[in-house]
C-alpha cells in the first residue's frame, strides 16, 4: 500500500461552472488530443470506428435531463385528512417566498467528470507497487506506469469514477492535470493551463491554486458556492463545480445573509451527489 505526503499548501486543480457548461464535448477531445501526445501518451482506442468503441478519456462528459421542480404544490398524499383538500398549504416548509425560488423548470445539466486531485484519495492508498501517488509540491495526483501491474485496484477504491484502464497497454492511466503544460517552459506563460481549459468555447473550466485563499479559483468558487462531490466519503476532492443558477432569476429575493444562491444551491448539490452515488 502507498502512503501519502504531508498535506501541501498548494493543491492545483480544476473548477467546473455547471451553469455555463454546454456539453460540447470540447473538453473531451481537446484533453484526448494533448494527451495523446504527452507524458500520458497513447491515450489507447480500440474498435474506434465500430459499432461499440471504447478507449482511454481522461475527461467525459455526462448530460441528464433534470425534471422541474413546483414546490408550490403540495404533493399527493393519499392519507390526506379529507378536510385539508382545497387548503393552500405548500410542501416547502420555508414558506411561499423559498417555495417560489426553488420552482425551477425542467433543464438539461452537463456534468464534466475527471480526476478531483483528492487530497487523502483512495486509489493512492490501495496501490500495492508505489504506482499511484500524491504530489507534496503541488497535490497532483498521478501514475507511473513504469510501476503499475494493472491490478485495477485503484480503479475500484475510486469512488468517482476517475481512472482508466488501458487495456492495450494494460496499465492504469488517469487525468495529469496537464503536468506537462502548466509547467511547461516551451510554451508562452498564457498557455501554461490545461488543454481543457484552453479550449472551453464557454469558459466553464477554470484552473488554479485552491489551496490560496486569494487565488481567482478559490475567490471564485466563493462568490459562486462552489461545490465538493461526494465530500461525506472523506477522500477531500479539491477539483470544485459551480452550481447552476436558478433560472427564474425575477422570483429571487436575497435571503437574510443577502446570498441569493443559497436554497437553489443546496438543492443541485444534493442533486448532483445523488446523480454521482448511482
Ligand atoms: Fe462543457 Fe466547456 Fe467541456 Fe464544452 S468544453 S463540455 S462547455 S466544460
Ligand atoms: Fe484518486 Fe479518484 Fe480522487 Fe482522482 S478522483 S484522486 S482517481 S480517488
Ligand atoms: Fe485532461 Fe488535462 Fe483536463 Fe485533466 S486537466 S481533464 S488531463 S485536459
Amino acid at each position: 500500500m502507498t502512503a501519502l505526503p504531508p498535506p501541501s499548501k498548494k493543491k492545483l486543480g480544476l473548477v467546473i461552472d455547471l451553469d455555463t457548461c454546454v456539453g460540447c464535448h470540447a473538453c473531451a477531445v481537446g484533453c484526448k488530443q494533448w494527451n495523446s501526445g504527452g507524458v500520458a501518451a497513447p491515450v489507447t482506442d480500440e474498435q474506434p470506428y465500430g459499432k461499440e468503441p471504447t478507449g482511454v478519456w481522461f475527461n467525459r462528459v455526462h448530460s441528464y435531463e433534470v425534471a422541474g421542480t413546483d414546490y408550490t404544490t403540495p404533493p399527493f398524499d393519499p392519507n390526506a385528512n379529507a378536510s385539508d383538500a382545497g387548503s393552500s398549504k405548500t410542501a416547502c416548509s420555508d414558506g411561499a417566498g423559498i417555495a417560489e425560488l426553488l420552482a425551477q423548470p425542467a433543464m438539461t445539466l452537463h456534468f464534466p467528470r475527471s480526476c478531483l486531485h483528492c487530497e487523502t484519495p483512495a486509489c493512492v492508498t490501495v496501490c500495492p507497487t508505489g504506482a499511484s501517488y500524491k504530489r507534496a509540491e503541488d497535490g497532483i495526483v498521478l501514475v507511473d506506469e513504469d510501476k503499475c501491474i494493472g491490478c485495477k485496484l485503484c480503479s475500484w477504491a475510486c469512488p468517482y469514477g476517475a481512472r482508466e484502464y488501458s487495456e492495450v497497454e494494460g496499465v492504469m492511466k488517469k487525468c495529469t492535470l496537464c503536468v506537462d503544460r502548466i509547467y511547461n517552459e516551451n510554451l508562452p506563460e498564457a498557455e501554461r493551463e490545461p488543454a481543457c481549459v484552453q479550449v472551453c468555447p464557454t469558459r466553464a473550466r477554470h484552473f488554479g491554486d485552491l489551496g490560496d485563499p486569494e487565488s481567482k479559483v478559490s475567490k471564485l468558487v466563493a462568490e459562486r458556492g462552489g461545490v465538493a462531490l461526494l465530500p461525506e466519503l472523506g477522500y477531500a476532492p479539491v477539483n470544485r463545480y459551480l452550481p447552476p443558477r436558478p433560472r427564474r432569476a425575477r422570483d429571487i429575493e436575497p435571503s437574510v445573509d443577502g446570498d441569493t444562491a443559497s436554497p437553489a444551491r443546496g438543492t443541485i448539490a444534493a442533486w448532483l451527489n445523488r446523480v454521482v452515488k448511482r
